[in-house]
């Protein structure tokens, strides 16, 4: 990597990369952090909820309370009578007892609605909680009612305690109410009006896994989130959870989710970072590549000068006698020239490719009698440098439309690199053939071959081979191959290499018949 590059990388890390990788982690923390916030929040809702029904059975109590309250102070009216008339109105009561102010028992609706035993343990319970009672008095005296469950030790009915102010009389009730009919029976309308099918809400018995009233028949019991206590059934509990997923779920798959934009992003931001740092390598790849090219060309066409030069001065001082010298100066005066014009021909074709000014004008043609003109052209130089040049061409080609000067300049190209890079073994064979849909000339050579590395850039303009002492001996501009890509292109035709380092190349030129 030279240096410009060493500082582009330098710079798209400090000035991209970094600050990503950075923002990202800090982002991952911020996400997690969130989503315990938002985890925290949906919990206290929920538990907002479960403390609405408790405050509903709370205030359902206390209503029946006060409409016992009520009943009791009728004077005109017996008491009992519509006592039990009030209690009967709430589903799950199973009886209510009224001691008063020294704990004995005045009233029980029904009559019947305790056995001896029971109400001896009622008795003893009324007994022992003297001290709460006394508290639940002192706060009815100080406006507020307060419903008190207490401890039923002989099964599984819930005894509830609560104050009535009857005729200046404070009287202490002692309520009895089956849970599981007044979970399912009074709560459950309110139960049902707060699921609204976007919460499923279960009541438990202390100890059980599995609850005996849930809010919706396919309730399942991993769904629950959060438990509370009933205020007012010692020993029962319910618990809520979001219909479809649970809390944890639902978080994490946010989480997840953004956890996946985040990933995305940075991976669009690394990818965008990356196109930046390939644009600019190759772009400092392409000066590199064109600062060779001027000063490639310059050698190219000072070598052939200097010869003319030297050529042409001997020959006008008229030291030269010999006939036969004389006319192998000229010759490679001549040769010398043409390969100047060569490469003039070659920059000017490709400065008219790039300013895509080159025009072509495609007519029936055949390729062999293209080959042939192409080889009256370097059949000279191949001669004179000493190669054997072998043609074969394939009999009954199909005609092609090509643009004959442009194909002929491409083989002229191929058959020179051939030349150009062939050292030891001089040998070029030239031949033509076809396939189903095309006809092809192929160049091969026995020389320094390419490694493949650097076959699929051979193409590129300005591309030069330089690591084989060969390579980069022989004199170049980077071009030729890249014209002859442009003319193949033009002609809707392809060209491939076939090559091997030390035993040397195919180049075929493709051309679609039809
Ligand atoms: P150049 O002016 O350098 O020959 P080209 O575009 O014609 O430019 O070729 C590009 C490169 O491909 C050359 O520099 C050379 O390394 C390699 N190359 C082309 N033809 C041959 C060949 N027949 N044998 C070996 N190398 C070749």
């Amino acid at each position: 990597m030279n240096s410009s590059l060493r500082k582009v990388s330098f710079l798209i890390i400090t000035i991209i990369v970094l600050p990503v990788v950075v923002f990202s982690l800090f982002e991952i923390g911020n996400l997690r952090q969130n989503e315990k916030i938002i985890q925290d929040i949906y919990r206290n809702q929920l538990n907002a909820i479960l403390y609405s029904i408790n405050q509903y059975s709370d205030d359902v109590i206390s209503s029946l309370a006060v409409r016992i309250e009520n009943s009791s102070s009728e004077i005109n009216s017996p008491a009992k009578t519509d006592l039990s008339a009030t209690i009967k109105e709430l589903p799950s009561v199973k009886g209510l007892l009224q001691f008063d102010n020294k704990q004995k028992l005045i009233s029980s609706v029904p009559e019947s609605c305790c056995d001896t035993i029971v109400l001896r343990e009622i008795t003893r319970m009324i007994e022992q909680n003297k001290k709460i009672i006394t508290q639940l008095k002192t706060y009815l005296q100080g406006g507020y009612r307060k419903i008190q469950p207490v401890v039923n030790p002989s099964g599984n009915l819930q005894w509830i305690i609560f104050i009535t102010h009857v005729r200046n009389k404070e009287l202490t009730n002692l309520l009895i109410i089956d849970p599981v009919k007044f979970i399912s029976q009074v709560l459950d309308p309110k139960i049902q009006e707060i699921a609204k099918g976007k919460f499923d809400i279960a009541a438990y018995r202390a100890g059980d896994e599995l609850p005996f009233y849930t809010s919706n028949k396919k309730f399942k019991a991993a769904k629950i989130d959060e438990r509370e206590a009933f205020w007012l059934l010692i020993n029962y509990r319910m618990g809520i959870g979001l219909k479809e997923i649970t809390i944890a779920d639902l978080t994490s798959g946010r989480l997840k989710r953004n956890l996946i934009i985040v990933g995305i992003m940075d991976l669009i931001l690394l990818f965008g970072a990356w196109l930046i740092f390939r644009n600019i390598r190759k772009q400092v790849e392409l000066s590199q590549l064109k600062s060779d090219f001027v000063s490639n060309v310059s050698h190219e066409i000072r070598t052939p000068l200097s010869l003319i030069t030297i050529y042409i001065e001997t020959l006008e001082m008229g030291r030269v006698r010999d006939e036969k010298k004389v006319k192998e100066y000229y010759s490679v005066i001549l040769n010398e020239t043409s390969r100047l014009s060569g490469i003039v021909n070659r920059i000017l074709s490709f400065s008219q490719i790039e300013s895509k000014k080159r025009k072509y004008s495609f007519a029936q043609s055949d390729l062999n009698e293209i080959v042939e003109n192409a080889s009256m052209s370097y059949g000279y130089t191949l001669e004179n440098r000493g190669f054997k040049y072998i043609f074969q061409p394939e009999q009954n080609l199909l005609p092609f439309k090509a643009d004959k000067e442009a194909v002929t300049d491409a083989i002229v190209n191929i058959v020179d690199n051939a030349m150009k890079y062939s050292i030891e073994i001089k040998e070029i064979i030239v031949r033509t053939g076809k396939s189903e849909k095309h006809v092809f000339v192929e160049v091969e050579d026995k020389g320094i071959g390419i490694s493949e590395k650097h076959q699929k850039y051979i193409f590129d303009k300005f591309y030069r081979v330089t690591e084989m002492n060969l390579a980069n001996k022989v004199k170049g501009s980077g071009l030729g191959l890249a014209i002859v890509k442009h003319i193949l292109d033009a002609h809707d035709g392809r060209i491939t290499v076939k090559s091997k380092p030390g035993q040397g190349s195919i180049f075929r030129l493709s051309f679609p018949v039809n």
